[in-house]
């Protein structure tokens, strides 16, 4: 294998981690075509035990693939569903257009029965490692995302998911025109991507306390110790996302709900990872929810936050379109997701679309000058009401364990 070629397995697997069958197809289309198109530096050759890559029937099954991937990730229940997966095809059609690509020297390999493994399958098992961390680093970054807009009735899914086509496309073809610089763009981006990841990692577990009476390592902003139970004297704050803040607790009542928007336990602040309203704490087995009473202050906290995005959304709203998404993103993030962090994604089709397309009404009617500044806030209100009634919903259906079997006093809670 040359460095060229090492160079060019790299480059291609990086968009791997974006799509699935959409690098394979351009890959296929240029390793049969490349002869005639002009400037074309490709450096991977088909041979003779690989002709099927650029046969008719794969070419036209990874078109076809691809055009399915490409309009299943414009669907956010598809991609949603997806996106849990999608690692592994990922890796997996990555590591297969690796080895359709095989150079001479290692056919030579791979048709002798004696055959042990060469540089060149190494390195495309190295490279698909990488796809399959990308692939994973990519899936964090669209669950911030889903968060925001998950009916998609801002677009930004499919925005996103617009540019990664165009990412895809456009790369490979610079792959096979200048890889060099594609590999050095691909590094730096890597790199930086690698380097924020490692400085999270380190902060988090630099900002980590000593509890007072066992010793062990705790959260800062943990109320009790997860291994003694001692009681933290001074826990910091934690941000809407879960982030810690520099500042000290100074109401412990309002900690637990800020604890538990933030999806951590109310107790030691550990991530809670399920997205169910019944789980308990993976490190001192408390509940989030320890029976009908805590939802219902815990509705009552986040039915707290209404009234001051009213406001905002009812100011934002007279900026045409921007105003609009500006106070959707807001409201998901501190009205909504709240609720919708601990409810699993099931099929609620029908209330999808039609969020999503009252969403597009509101925002039609928003464009009105003066009038259209109480769209928002009538749209972020009914979404709000919809996540709330299934919230308590779920929460009547599981069974939470505080002996309230009779429920139906809490059916509504007026913000
Ligand atoms: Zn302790
Ligand atoms: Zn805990």
């Amino acid at each position: 294998m040359t460095i060229q070629q090492a160079i060019q397995i790299f480059c291609n697997n990086a968009f791997f981690a974006s799509r699935a069958f959409l690098p394979a197809f351009i890959t296929a289309l240029f390793a049969r075509y490349s002869p005639s198109i002009p400037f074309s530096n490709t450096s991977l050759s088909i041979t003779p035990a690989t002709e099927w890559f650029i046969g008719d029937t794969c070419l036209v099954s990874l078109g076809i693939l691809s055009m399915l991937e490409i309009i299943g990730d414009k669907l956010p229940s598809i991609k949603q569903v997806m996106v849990v997966f999608d690692k592994y095809l990922k890796s997996g059609m990555a590591i297969a257009t690796t080895f359709a690509l095989l150079g001479p020297e290692s056919v030579a390999i791979i048709n002798t029965t004696h055959a042990g493994i060469s540089f060149y399958q190494y390195w495309g098992i190295f490279c698909a490692g990488m796809v399959l961390l990308l692939a994973k680093i990519r899936a964090g970054l669209f669950d911030i995302l889903f968060e925001m807009d998950d009916e998609d009735s801002l677009g930004i899914n499919s925005i996103f998911s617009f540019f990664e086509d165009i990412w895809v496309i456009i790369g490979i073809v610079l792959v096979v025109l200048v890889p060099i610089v594609v590999f050095i763009l691909i590094c730096i981006a890597f790199g930086a991507v690698y380097l924020i990841e490692k400085y999270n990692e380190k902060k988090e577990k630099k900002s980590l306390i000593t509890c007072a009476s066992c010793k062990e390592k705790i959260h800062p902003s943990a109320l009790s110790c997860q291994y003694c139970q001692a009681i933290v004297e001074n826990p910091l704050q934690v941000g809407i996302l879960g982030k810690i803040q520099d500042k000290l607790v100074s109401d412990r009542k309002e900690h637990v709900f800020e604890l538990v928007r933030a999806k951590r336990c109310s107790s030691c602040a550990t991530r809670l990872t399920k997205k169910k309203i019944k789980q308990t704490c993976s490190a001192c087995n408390k509940p989030p929810f320890g029976g009908m009473n805590e939802v219902k202050e815990y509705i009552g906290y986040v039915n707290s936050k209404v009234p001051g995005i009213v406001v905002v959304s009812t100011l934002l709203g007279l900026i045409p379109i921007i105003g609009m998404v500006l106070s959707v993103v807001i409201s998901r993030i501190i009205l909504i997701r709240p609720y919708k962090q601990y409810l699993s994604a099931r099929k609620r089709v029908f209330s999808k679309w039609f969020l999503r397309f009252l969403g597009f009404i509101f925002t039609v009617l928003q464009v009105i000058p003066l009038i259209g500044a109480i769209s928002p806030p009538i749209f972020i209100y009914i979404s709000y009401r919809h996540w709330k009634k299934t919230f308590i919903k779920d929460a009547e259906t599981r069974k939470l364990n505080d002996g309230f079997a009779n429920t139906s006093q809490i059916t509504d809670f007026h913000p």
